[in-house]
């Protein structure tokens, strides 16, 4: 648990809430657009951030028409070396998540070796992208 649970949500509460099924969640999550995190016994479990982030998502695709591919890039485009105070060097021209536009760096194959000790689940780079509107302003700071 960390601090941004206050109330938290089992997955199939989750689904209901969203109107979507629990396999659309579970592919959310394959496709690398969110990180779950499960209790010890192993059920997925959403806190309310978690669950603004699910509505950015479904607004992207009822409202903006993107497909699950479109929102995975425009993440990918999320200037993590900006928003990461750990990339203070010029290290991260050469890191994946700078270089390369498939997944958001949360997701890559790789995690970037700057990143290593770092619960991505809880670092801003990940928990920018809650707020929808917030993204343009980042993809702003890109120079
Ligand atoms: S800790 Fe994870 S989410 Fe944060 S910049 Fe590194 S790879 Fe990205």
């Amino acid at each position: 648990m960390t601090s941004l649970d206050n109330h938290i949500y089992p997955i199939g509460v989750v689904a209901k809430m969203l109107d979507v099924s629990v396999q659309t969640l579970h592919l959310y999550e394959r496709k690398g657009l969110i990180l779950t995190r499960k209790t010890e016994t192993g059920y997925r479990i959403f806190n309310e951030k978690d669950i603004e982030r699910l509505k950015c998502i479904r607004r992207f695709i009822e409202e903006e028409g993107l497909n699950l591919q479109g929102i995975k890039k425009l993440m990918a485009m999320l200037p993590c070396w900006i928003i990461n105070e750990n990339c203070k060097s010029d290290d991260y021209k050469t890191c994946p998540a700078y270089t390369e536009l498939t997944a958001p760096c949360w997701a890559l194959p790789e995690k970037p070796s700057v990143c290593q000790e770092t619960d991505c689940y809880i670092c801003p780079v990940y928990q920018s992208p809650v707020d929808c509107k917030k993204i343009k302003g980042y993809l702003h700071q890109i120079k």
